[in-house]
């Protein structure tokens, strides 16, 4: 049913759910690939009409999150065959996933619910709705 199944990480408890729902569900589908991405997106705040860049050095250190957070996932697929762990960037989460799982023809997303995000009233987060939003195919949102 699902051969090629795409998982978005960012660390927090929806996610790592998701993940985890991701990893049974592989399990039980033959000969399934699962992919886990973590987008790194760069700091940036737009005054006017310039585009404020945070300082290289808040880069780095983000960045560096991002791969603790990449390997995260690494580890917890790492005993799986068929089933990797990438770190993407190149803008902003949502769009990176979709354009990925266009390229690659994956053809489920799982998503948590929320992520890392502060502001927990509503029932979805801004990545996880903007991929349900504009995907072109299956989404699962795990809670
Ligand atoms: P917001 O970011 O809008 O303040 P939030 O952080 O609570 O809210 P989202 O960022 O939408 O919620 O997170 C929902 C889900 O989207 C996460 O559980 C994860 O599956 C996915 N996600 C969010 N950010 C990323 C990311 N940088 N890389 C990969 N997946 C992500
Ligand atoms: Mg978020
Ligand atoms: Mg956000």
């Amino acid at each position: 049913m699902f051969n090629k199944i795409l998982v978005a990480y960012d660390g927090s408890e929806t996610a790592t759910n998701a993940l985890n729902k991701a990893i049974e569900m592989k399990m039980t589908l033959k000969d399934s690939f699962l992919e886990v991405v973590h987008v790194f997106q760069m700091v940036t705040a737009v005054l006017g009409d310039a585009v404020l860049t945070a300082p290289i050095m808040v880069q780095d250190e983000l960045y560096e999150a991002a791969e603790v957070i990449a390997n995260e996932a690494k580890q917890q697929v790492a005993h799986l065959p068929f089933a990797s762990a990438t770190l993407l960037d190149g803008g902003p989460p949502a769009k990176v996933i979709l354009n990925y799982a266009d390229e690659h023809q994956f053809d489920l997303i799982i998503t948590g619910s929320r992520g890392l995000g502060t502001f927990k009233e509503l029932l979805l987060g801004s990545v996880s709705y903007e991929i349900v939003q504009h995907a072109k195919i299956p989404v699962m949102i795990v809670k």
